[in-house]
């Protein structure tokens, strides 16, 4: 695989420096430059992130989870799937005035976005959903970007969520197509794409990535890449995550992913999709500083604020104060995508 790497550095160290929008991509092209020598990589990536973004700026979100574990589904990572003995104890939605609450904290701490996660396997039209449209509603009132997952759902449903303000929907592929069954029995790939373009018709914006280091090979991240940088219209957020293994879960021996493993991913996602939010996603809290820039550097520009992630650990948001002084970022505005598009 080195040899590869070297060999393929000089062709698109030439090649990818006008880089246009393209939802064409062929798995041979992901493949060639997902093997660009790292150093390389990363130049190339940082470059085209200079011509789409600005790059002093990075995306502040916070994920709350609204309602937590006792899940019916079987994904390997999830320490909320009911199924797993873990430490998550399920709890019930929570009441609309205290996510508002929430939100209001992480607005006032600098967050622009607010992400409502839901543990539930898709929406069901109860009392739940319409509370969650009532939080929806709540935060966007607040001028936050309000972002929510909560499993599959009908082109209805999306509709309804977009009516109540919600400017983004969650769905991670999570890895690639082949390697899915190996993850998650519970649903189908194609149960996901086809939740993805229910959130696409409604006008709603889509955030969809994957986790790497779930005993998938380099050919899955490939092409898992390939199906969102081949989707009709690229997702406005790619989340990538390093698996955090959790006890009680299936995957809870995996080793930990190397940053350069992480940087190969955001760089690749950075060239194929490069109007993306590329989002440092879960595993930001085993990172060091110097590690997290390298991911700045490779194209990253989005990251999750607060101590945690649903329900695993993330750095709190003292030390990332004190990141974003030192390597000279400013948190992005909310909207801003949407004035662009006006403009
Ligand atoms: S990832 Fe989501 S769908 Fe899967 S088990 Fe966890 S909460 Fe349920």
């Amino acid at each position: 695989m080195q040899f590869q790497r070297h060999l393929h550095a000089e062709g698109y160290s030439l090649g990818l420096l006008n880089i246009m929008i393209r939802n064409d991509w062929t798995l041979s092209e992901i493949e060639q430059i997902f093997n660009t020598p790292v150093l390389e990589l990363i130049y190339q990536a940082a470059t085209i992130h200079r011509q789409y973004n600005d790059t002093g700026e990075v995306q502040v979100c916070t994920l709350l989870s609204v309602k937590t574990g006792g899940c019916p589904e079987d994904c390997a990572y999830c320490p909320q799937a009911a199924r797993y003995h873990t430490n998550v104890k399920a709890q019930k939605l929570l009441a609309v005035d205290e996510v508002l609450k929430n939100a209001l904290e992480a607005k006032e701490s600098g967050s622009t976005r607010f992400c409502m996660g839901a543990a539930w396997r898709e929406i069901r039209d109860n009392r739940d959903f319409d509370n969650v449209l009532e939080m929806v509603k709540g935060v966007n009132e607040m001028g936050m970007e309000v972002c929510a997952t909560l499993g599959m759902l009908t082109t209805e449903q999306a509709e309804k969520l977009k009516t109540a303000g919600l400017y983004a929907y969650n769905h991670n592929l999570d890895t690639s197509a082949d390697h899915y069954d190996q993850i998650i029995t519970t649903r189908k790939y194609s149960d996901r794409i086809d939740t993805l373009e229910n959130v696409r018709k409604s006008g709603i914006s889509v955030c969809s990535g994957g986790i790497i280091g779930m005993g998938e090979t380099e050919d899955d991240r490939i092409a898992m890449l390939h199906t969102l940088a081949t989707l009709p219209q690229h997702p406005e957020s790619v989340p990538v995550n390093a698996l955090v293994p959790v006890e009680g879960t299936p995957l809870e021996n995996q080793e930990k992913v190397s940053v350069w493993e992480m940087v190969r991913m955001i760089a690749t996602a950075r060239i194929l999709m490069p109007k993306a939010m590329v989002r440092l996603s879960a595993g930001r809290v085993r990172m060091t500083t110097e590690e997290q820039a390298l991911c700045f550097l490779a194209g990253a520009n989005s990251i999750f604020a607060g101590d945690k992630l649903l329900t695993t650990p993330n750095p709190g948001a003292i030390e990332d104060k004190a990141m974003f002084q030192l390597l000279g970022l400013k948190p992005r505005k909310s909207f801003k995508s949407k004035v662009l598009e006006l403009a």
